[in-house]
C-alpha cells in the first residue's frame, strides 16, 4: 500500500509550508485538500449558484475540470482552463471554501478525487479531515495547531509582504470564527485522529516542525 503522512489542523498552523516541505523532502506527491474546496466555492460562485444549494454545488464538485500544473516557480490551479493560483488565496475564496465544505454532498463528490492523489512512491496530505476521514488507514497522522493570537500575526505578516494592510485584531476574530464553524460543523468537524501526533507550532520554527515530523516518518 502507498504510504500516507496526513497533516490536518486549523488555518494558520503552517501546515501548507510544511507539508510542501516534506512532499519535496521525501519525493512524495502533495494534496492540498483545502485547494479542492476553494476550486469548488469558487467554480460555484463563478456559475450563479447559491452555496447552500447542495446538490447543485455538489455536482460542481464531481464536475472540476482542475489541472494542478507544475512549473519551476511552483504549482498552477488551472480552472476550465482560467490560472487561478492566486485568485483561489484571497479570504474571499476562503469563506466560499468553508461554506460548501459544510456540504456532506460536496465531501462525498471530493472523496474519491483526494484519495487518487495517493500513489507511488507516497502522499503527503494537507487538510482538516485527511487522517479521519480520507485516510483512515495513514501510517503517519499529524494534527497541527498553533494559537489563534499565534495564527493571526503570521497570517498579517503574510499579507504586510504583500503590501495588504489588515488590521491584526479583525484576522484574529476572522480566524477564531472559522475556527469554530470548522469544529462545530455536522460533517467531518475539525479533530485530531486518536492516533495523530499533537504539534502545537505556536513557539516552533517551520524547521523545527518538520524535523520532528521527518522522525515520526523514519521510526
Ligand atoms: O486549508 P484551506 O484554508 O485552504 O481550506 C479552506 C477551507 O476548506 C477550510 O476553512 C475548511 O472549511 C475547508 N476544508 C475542509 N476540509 C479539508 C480542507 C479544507 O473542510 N480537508
Amino acid at each position: 500500500l502507498v504510504p500516507v503522512i496526513t497533516v490536518d489542523g486549523p488555518s494558520g498552523a503552517g501546515k501548507g509550508t510544511v507539508c510542501a516541505r516534506i512532499a519535496a523532502e521525501l519525493g512524495w506527491h502533495l494534496l492540498d485538500s483545502g485547494a479542492l474546496y476553494r476550486i469548488t466555492g469558487l467554480a460555484a460562485d463563478r456559475r450563479g449558484i447559491k452555496l447552500d444549494d447542495e446538490s447543485s454545488v455538489a455536482q460542481v464538485a464531481a464536475g472540476l475540470d482542475v489541472r494542478f500544473q507544475p512549473t519551476p516557480d511552483g504549482v498552477l490551479t488551472i480552472l476550465e482552463g482560467d490560472d487561478v493560483t492566486t485568485t483561489i488565496r484571497t479570504e474571499e475564496v476562503g469563506s466560499l471554501a468553508s461554506q460548501v465544505a459544510a456540504l456532506p454532498a460536496v465531501r462525498e463528490a471530493l472523496l474519491q478525487r483526494q484519495r487518487d492523489f495517493r500513489s507511488s512512491p507516497g502522499v503527503v496530505a494537507d487538510g482538516r479531515d485527511m487522517g479521519t476521514v480520507v485516510f483512515i488507514d495513514a501510517p503517519v497522522k499529524v494534527f497541527l495547531t498553533a494559537s489563534a493570537e499565534e495564527r493571526g500575526r503570521r497570517r498579517h505578516k503574510q499579507l504586510t509582504e504583500k503590501g495588504i494592510s489588515a488590521s491584526l485584531p479583525a484576522l484574529i476574530e476572522d480566524i477564531q470564527a472559522r475556527d469554530e464553524r470548522d469544529s462545530n460543523r455536522a460533517v467531518a468537524p475539525l479533530k485530531p485522529a486518536q492516533d495523530a501526533l499533537l504539534i502545537d507550532s505556536t513557539s516552533m520554527t517551520i524547521d523545527e516542525v518538520c524535523d520532528q515530523i521527518m522522525t515520526l516518518v523514519r521510526t
